[in-house]
């Protein structure tokens, strides 16, 4: 992606002026295929520009901040690609916290943090939440968010919630009396299914249709009041051509590609997952598929990827397989040298099977885009599945996704790199199965959620630094000091403890320092704690990492990690960079420049601050006598 400019919005930004900076700027970058706008007035001048100058609404793609009325019929008439929005319930936030305060219910117990991100509209969900956007909102129940109403309650500052508690119609399903006609002489529907295609469905041990889809397709069932057959006995190959001959009705869970789009209808794609590249552990990196160019690489015979790579990528040698896990079992066995297909069902196959010596090298920019198809003499029916599953909720569609997509990574298999090579795969794809499920295109999407996390990120920013400012702060070091230590680590634990996450506390203690005052002066003793300090914030850049002086020469780091593998990572940088400002200690017995040694303590589910504390105390009294400028983890 290449930025071609940033325009200063100033003070007098107009529709019109936004129209007439774009048509100049087009003139001269006239690649442009992307306007992220600050405001929907401008994307909407942009629109006007693109109709003047007859450019093709699909080449250029268009979104803003607002939901500006002009912003949400634009996206209705396709004109305009995205708007992200909500923030203007920041300020019912505001109110509810300075509510409970008022009445003796100090938020200060919850972390503040709140992370109410904004919410992407574009045309697969602008009809969803129409009613939501038209409403002048009276009919929301603030005070239902309240602490006044349950002392228990934890803040659930979520726009999704409301619509899905409030706006409960936007995903309700109506029919037609011809659809609900048809659909009584219908009672029973033939489903195509894959019976091998774990997490997204498959037959358990005991014949049990199982599997996100599968979830998906009983909703369905109640919702629409017919039963559906499954196809148990066929392979994917004879479930399709079974489809093709009409022998089945429907497919759950289908890609769809050309071939396919002859005899099947679509619904639009209700999951998305990436294709990634998986091999032993000796290969490195997979930049792009280009680089399997004359390797075998095992796929599953007549899943999408088999259709996508001998179409796309003819120099790969493709050795197709009946199922994922004997496809991997190729890689295995060296028979392959890569397997491509989707992340979420090689990861569940490769737990299952408890295989240790794949990793996955690479992604690639294929996905698959998962719909339901019909027949296509059934184009009524094909309309009512849509409308059905359109009717699922964030929430419903959030509860299938956790209970089969498991975030946490498990012994034996290396997931902690796998999520590592993955992390921003992955973050996009959590983000897309809650903002926004059924994009036009990919790239449309990864664009969007890219602005909705920065989004997010700078809101979290925003609100550490008001943090910063309001509590004290440590004069020498900029620091934040041990007293908001004491306030922002019970809150940091009781973070994770609801998102599941881990919690990372490390304590620093510069080595010698006895030493280096007495050789240099109390003065430059000084200026070298400013600036080991800034090389502790300088590493801190999310909003969920805090840098503390805690008295003297002790620093504290608090960080949410990964994993502890990729929190080892992170202090060690800390020390790493401590070492390489290279300031002259000539009196270290460990270095001839100022060092650091470094405890730390990871955790999934912190008890309290005291025992973390504790621990990477501990840790840290193992980095300075096993030698000094050196990282130990407890644990
Ligand atoms: P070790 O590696 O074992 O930790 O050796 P050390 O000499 O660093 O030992 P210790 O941590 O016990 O010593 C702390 C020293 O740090 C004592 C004091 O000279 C120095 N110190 C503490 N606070 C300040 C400060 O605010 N400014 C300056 N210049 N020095 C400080
Ligand atoms: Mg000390
Ligand atoms: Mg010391």
């Amino acid at each position: 992606m290449t930025l071609y400019g940033i325009v200063d919005a100033g003070k007098s930004w107009s529709r019109e002026k936004a129209r007439q900076v774009f048509e100049s700027a087009f003139r001269r970058y006239p690649d442009i295929n992307t306007v992220w706008a600050a405001g929907d007035d401008i994307s909407l001048g942009v629109m006007d520009a693109l109709n003047g100058m007859g450019i093709d609404r699909d080449r250029i793609v268009t979104g803003g901040i607002d939901w500006s009325d002009g912003a949400v019929r634009g996206i209705r008439s396709d004109q305009i690609g995205v708007s992200v929005g909500g923030h203007m319930f920041e300020g019912a936030w505001a109110l509810i916290l300075m509510y409970d305060y008022l009445n003796g219910r100090d938020f200060s117990q919850e972390n503040t943090m709140f992370n109410t991100g904004m919410y992407a509209i574009d045309s697969s969900n602008v009809d969803q939440v129409a009613g939501f956007l038209a409403d002048t909102w009276e009919r929301i129940d603030f005070k239902s968010l309240s602490k006044s109403q349950s002392e228990s309650l934890l803040y659930h500052f979520d726009l999704l919630h409301l619509i899905d508690t409030f706006y409960p119609g936007a995903g309700e399903l109506t029919l037609t009396e011809q659809e609900r006609r048809w659909l009584a002489g219908h009672p029973s529907i033939r489903l195509g299914i894959d019976a091998d295609w774990p997490p997204f469905e498959f037959l358990d041990p005991d014949g049990r249709y199982e599997g996100i889809v599968a979830d998906y397709v009983r909703i369905l069932e109640e919702r629409l009041g017919i039963r559906f057959v499954y196809s148990r006995e066929m392979s994917w190959s004879e479930t399709l051509t079974a489809m093709e001959n009409r022998q089945v009705d429907m497919m759950a869970a289908i890609v769809p590609t050309s071939r396919r789009q002859k005899t099947m209808i679509f619904t639009k794609p209700y999951l998305n997952f990436p294709l990634v590249v998986i091999t032993n552990e000796n290969v490195d990196f997979v930049e792009d598929l280009t680089a399997l160019n004359g390797c075998t690489v095992a796929v599953v015979r007549d899943y999408a990827e088999h259709e996508i790579l001998r179409e796309n990528y003819p120099a790969i040698a493709l050795y197709p397989e009946d199922t994922t896990a004997k496809a991997l079992d190729l890689v295995v066995t060296g028979k392959a040298y890569a397997y491509v297909g989707n992340l979420a069902t090689a990861n569940y196959v490769i737990k299952k099977k408890g295989i240790t010596t794949l990793k996955v090298s690479g992604t690639t920019p294929h996905g698959h885009e998962i719909s339901m198809a019909v027949r296509n003499d059934w184009p009524l029916f094909a309309a009512v599945v849509e409308k059905a599953i359109a009717s699922i909720s964030e929430k419903e569609r959030n509860t299938i996704y956790q209970k089969w997509i498991t975030m946490r990574y498990e012994h034996g298999f290396d997931y902690g790199l796998l999520w590592k090579v993955l992390l921003p795969a992955l973050l996009v794809l959590w983000a897309s199965a809650y903002w926004n499920r059924r994009l036009s295109s990919l790239n449309l999407r990864l664009r969007k959620e890219i602005q909705v996390r920065n989004q997010v990120e700078d809101e979290l920013r925003k609100e550490k630094d008001k943090v910063k400012q309001l509590a004290a702060i440590d004069p020498l070091t900029g620091l934040f000091n041990r007293r908001n230590f004491k306030e922002i680590f019970p809150l940091e634990i009781r973070r994770v403890r609801r998102s599941g996450q881990y919690l990372s506390f490390a304590l620093m203690d510069i080595d010698y320092f006895k030493q280096y005052n007495d050789c240099y002066g109390h003065q430059m003793g000084d200026d070298a704690l400013v600036r080991v300090g800034q090389v502790l914030l300088d590493h801190c850049r999310r909003g969920t990492d805090h840098a503390f002086r805690l008295g003297g020469e002790e620093f504290g780091i608090l960080f949410t990690p990964i994993d502890p593998d990729q929190a080892m990572g992170f202090v060690e940088n800390m020390r790493l960079t401590i070492q390489d400002l290279a300031m002259e200690h000539r009196h270290s017995p460990v270095s001839d420049c100022v060092t650091a040694s470094f405890g730390f303590v990871v955790s999934t589910y912190p008890a309290d601050m005291e025992s973390m504390y504790k621990d990477a105390d501990l840790a840290l009294y193992r980095a300075k006598k096993a030698g000094r400028n050196r990282t130990e983890m407890e644990g």
